[in-house]
Formats: structure tokens, C-alpha cells, sequence
């Protein structure tokens, strides 16, 4: 049985666009919290449903709000009579509830675009791709306030969009969009785009058709213009394939190590060159605070994005220097008897357990497993021959990894907790070796989430 809470009627001085109109929120993530609280503040007739629990903290606070909502379920006589709905990221096209929706024709957006709604005058630089969102946000965050910009950083990490909106006002958001975010987007225009990659991810969301969600990426671009700039990586070849299949209406600012671009960024030698109209930017991708061939494009993309909105290139310098990397991502955790662990449970797919492999410069006993997504492991194959002396298989079934590396990695052996994983890895370990935990899975098999895993990790690190 699901419980609807409704409150007394209250009169709210509808100012603005919502005037109440009746609009319905499916899902009571942060995205759906923020997007109730910043559509309640313009005026809508706000109600929030979840098919799950809400909460308690957010229960409190819709409350406090005096917004209507139900949870456990959904009752489609107060959500059809919706003018509008916001659909939270993490629900399916396939759930029956949407099917209806999109059926009657009710119009869908999602919480990225109610926020643009109401953003005034203020500006966005949005940052999407497979993999390095999270860190690529934070980076172009880090610069704008070490540069004395008045910014937030919304999204994934911190909150999101719509709240920060409603709750803090800013001149600038930095904002980490997901392809779902992006899917439900009418008139959503960042000043600054940025897309890092794309490689095969979340395919069961996009009818396992790779060209869909190519085609969600590209929504970052599909309301800029010429006042616009779009930062992209010119050696990724799903991106070059789709840009040649399109006119784009924006300033095109791509990124490279491999060839030298008149405009944009590339790398040369250990130089990184910034070139955003007549401004002429170089580092030392030494002195990047984020290492590894991957942090290099994400600091790259950061560069330029913050080159671009005109951030003098001594903050810039300064800020990719001095930025902490994120928790659970390329994440230093100790030295414990000459042995280094290196914390990545981030990554939960081959290609970002690939960016971590090939940054690894000491012979690495690699922490491997999970949930398999359907990975294909012969990406990995060269640099794990190169790389690793030890495989670590850290999951319920590690069958897949080890019929996809007997015979190519020396050492493999199976484990079914971080702790049995870390000693097992030290146990194999020598001084000078690096224990790398980037297991190129979900963690749902063993572990509540990501985060969960790495913490699990760095635990049983200290207890060495
Ligand atoms: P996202 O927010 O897109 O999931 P994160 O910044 O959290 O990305 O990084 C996730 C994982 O991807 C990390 O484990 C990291 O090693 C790897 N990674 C980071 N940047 C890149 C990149 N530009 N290309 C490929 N892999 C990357």
C-alpha cells in the first residue's frame, strides 16, 4: 500500500511562471527533491511520487515545504492530471508509469531544464561524457574559485541543479549532466559544453543501441549558438564519426594529444598548449595536481573551459597545480612497507580500469571484479600482458576474468571481500609494486556501492 501525504491546502503567493500549474515529480532522489523545491518556490502546484521509500531527511524536508507527495507507489489519478512532469534520471523509458505519460502526451522534462528555467542570468558550463565527469566538474570548479568567480558545483557530487537554485543563487554552475539528465531536455543551453568521451555504457537505457545514446550525448549541443562554446576530445573517434555527420551552431574547441589544433588544447612533449582566441596558455603537465593519461584530457578540457570564460591562465596554473583528486578515484591511500594502494573503485567499467592501467608506471598487482556489465576484457589484454603480475578477482562470480586472462597474467586468484582482497594483494606484493583496486565492474554483488567498496578498501589497507 503506498501513503499519499497531503497537506492542508496553503496559499502561496504564485508569483512567477508556475502560477499553479500542476506539476508532478516522479523519483525523490536530489534531483527530484530540488526540482519539487525550486518548482514549489516559482509557484507550481508541486507533487512528488516514488515507488520506493523516501528519505526521512527528504520526508522533512518536503514537509517543511508544504509539498504534497506520496511514496511506495504511484497513483496515476494525481499524477496523469500533471500539465507537466519531471522524470528523475534514474527512471527507465520502459516503466510502465512513463509509458502511459509519453502515451497521453504529457510533457516530460527533466530536472536539468526546470532548473534552466529559472537560472537568470547567470551562467552554465555543463560537462558530460562516459567517463571523468565527476572529476572534470570538480577540476573547472576548484579553477573558478581559486579565480574568485562566484560558482556552485551541481549535479552528481553536491547538490543538484534545481536546489542549488532555489537555496544558493550563483553567477556560474558548474554542472556534471548524465545522458539521462540530457534525454529529457527542451530548451537546456549551457555557455560552455564540454563532452570528454564516449564509449559503450548504459546500453539497456537506450534499447541497446549505442548510436541512442551517442545521440543523448550530443543533446549538450543541440541549443547552443554562436555565443556558445563546445570542448570536445578530437581523439575520440565516436565523437570526430558523429561530428562529421552534423552542422553544429556553437564554437567548436577540441582537445588532442595527438596532433597540434590551431584552436583548443592539445599536448605536446610534457607541454600542454592552450589556444581560445588570442590567448596563448602553457603548462607543464608535470605540475598537474591529476595524473595519468586520462587527468591529463580531463585537466586539458578544464583548461580551456576556463581559458574560455576568461579565468587569466596564472589562476588556471595555479589551480590544476594545487586541486586534491576525488575519493575513490585514482585515489592514493598508503604505502605500507615499500607497497602502494591506489584506491579506484570509480571504476566500474573497462575503459576507465584501461586510463588507470595505462597511467600505472610500477608493476601492479591489479584488484579486479563485480558485477560485469557484459565487459569485453580483451580491451584490457594488451596493457594487462605489459602491466600486471597478479590478478585479485574480487567478486561472487570471477569465472568471466579468469577464462578472459589465464595464461596471460601469471598470478590469479579469487577473493570475496575487500579485506581477503587487500591481504591476498599484499601477500603477493613486493616493495616497489602498486596494489590497484579498478575493478571494471558494478559493485552490487558484495558491496552496497562504489563508494562502499573503495572505503571497504582503504579499511582494510589501514589494518595491514
Ligand atoms: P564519471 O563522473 O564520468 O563517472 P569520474 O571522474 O568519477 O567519472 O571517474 C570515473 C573513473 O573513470 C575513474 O576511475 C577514472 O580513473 C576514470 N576516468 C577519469 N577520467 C577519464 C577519462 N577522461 N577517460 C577515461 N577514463 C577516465
Amino acid at each position: 500500500m503506498n501513503t499519499i501525504h497531503q497537506t492542508n491546502p496553503i496559499q502561496t503567493t504564485a508569483s512567477g511562471i508556475g502560477m499553479g500549474i500542476r506539476l508532478v515529480i516522479l523519483g525523490s532522489g536530489e534531483s527530484g527533491i530540488g526540482a519539487a523545491l525550486l518548482a514549489k518556490q516559482k509557484g507550481y502546484e508541486v507533487f512528488v511520487s516514488d515507488a520506493g521509500a523516501i528519505k526521512p531527511n527528504y520526508k522533512t524536508e518536503l514537509e517543511n515545504n508544504g509539498i504534497d507527495f506520496e511514496e511506495l507507489g504511484h497513483t496515476e489519478a494525481l499524477i496523469l492530471n500533471a500539465k507537466e512532469i519531471v522524470k528523475s534520471p534514474g527512471i527507465p523509458e520502459k516503466n510502465p508509469l512513463v509509458k502511459i505519460i509519453r502515451e497521453i502526451g504529457i510533457p516530460v522534462i527533466s530536472e536539468i531544464e526546470l532548473a534552466y528555467r529559472f537560472k537568470g542570468d547567470s551562467k552554465i558550463i555543463a560537462i558530460t561524457g562516459s567517463n571523468g565527469k565527476s572529476t572534470t566538474t570538480s577540476l573547472i570548479y576548484h579553477i573558478c574559485v581559486t579565480a574568485g568567480l562566484d560558482a556552485a558545483l551541481v549535479g552528481n557530487i553536491g547538490f543538484s541543479f534545481a536546489r542549488q537554485i532555489a537555496e544558493a543563487p550563483k553567477d556560474w554552475y558548474i554542472a556534471e549532466i548524465s545522458s539521462f539528465q540530457l534525454d529529457d531536455i527542451k530548451l537546456f543551453r549551457p555557455n560552455v559544453s564540454i563532452l570528454l568521451n564516449i564509449t559503450e555504457d548504459h546500453l539497456d537505457r537506450y534499447e541497446y543501441k549505442f548510436e541512442n545514446y551517442i545521440n543523448s550525448k550530443f543533446r549538450i549541443i543541440q541549443n547552443q549558438t554562436m555565443e556558445d562554446a563546445f570542448i570536445y576530445c578530437a581523439d575520440d573517434l565516436v565523437i570526430e564519426k558523429k561530428l562529421r555527420t552534423l552542422t553544429i551552431h556553437t564554437n567548436p574547441l577540441p582537445f588532442s594529444m595527438k596532433q597540434e589544433l590551431k584552436k583548443g588544447g592539445y599536448i605536446k612533449g610534457d607541454q600542454m598548449m592552450l589556444r581560445i582566441q588570442e590567448e596563448r596558455v602553457s603548462m607543464s603537465i608535470y605540475d598537474f595536481a591529476l595524473k595519468g593519461k586520462h587527468n591529463n584530457y580531463n585537466t586539458m578540457a578544464a583548461g580551456i573551459a576556463a581559458a574560455t570564460i576568461g579565468i587569466r591562465k596564472e589562476k588556471i596554473r595555479e589551480a590544476v597545480n594545487n586541486f586534491h583528486s576525488l575519493e575513490h578515484r585514482m585515489e592514493f591511500v598508503a604505502m605500507v612497507r615499500g607497497v602502494e594502494f591506489v584506491n579506484d573503485s570509480k571504476a566500474t567499467n573497462v575503459n576507465s580500469t584501461w586510463y588507470a592501467l595505462e597511467s600505472m608506471n610500477k608493476p601492479t598487482i591489479l584488484v579486479l571484479g563485480g558485477t560485469d556489465k557484459g565487459n569485453d576484457y580483451t580491451l584490457i589484454a594488451e596493457l594487462m600482458k605489459e602491466k600486471v603480475k597478479a590478478i585479485v578477482c574480487m567478486g561472487v562470480d570471477n569465472k568471466k576474468i579468469i577464462d578472459a586472462f589465464k595464461g596471460l597474467v601469471p598470478v590469479i586468484v579469487e577473493t570475496d571481500s575487500a579485506k581477503k582482497a587487500v591481504d591476498a594483494s599484499f601477500a603477493i606484493a613486493e616493495k616497489g609494486d602498486v596494489v590497484l583496486l579498478s575493478p571494471a565492474c558494478a559493485s552490487f554483488d558484495l558491496f552496497k556501492n562504489y563508494e562502499d567498496r573503495g572505503t571497504q578498501f582503504k579499511e582494510a589497507v589501514k589494518e595491514l
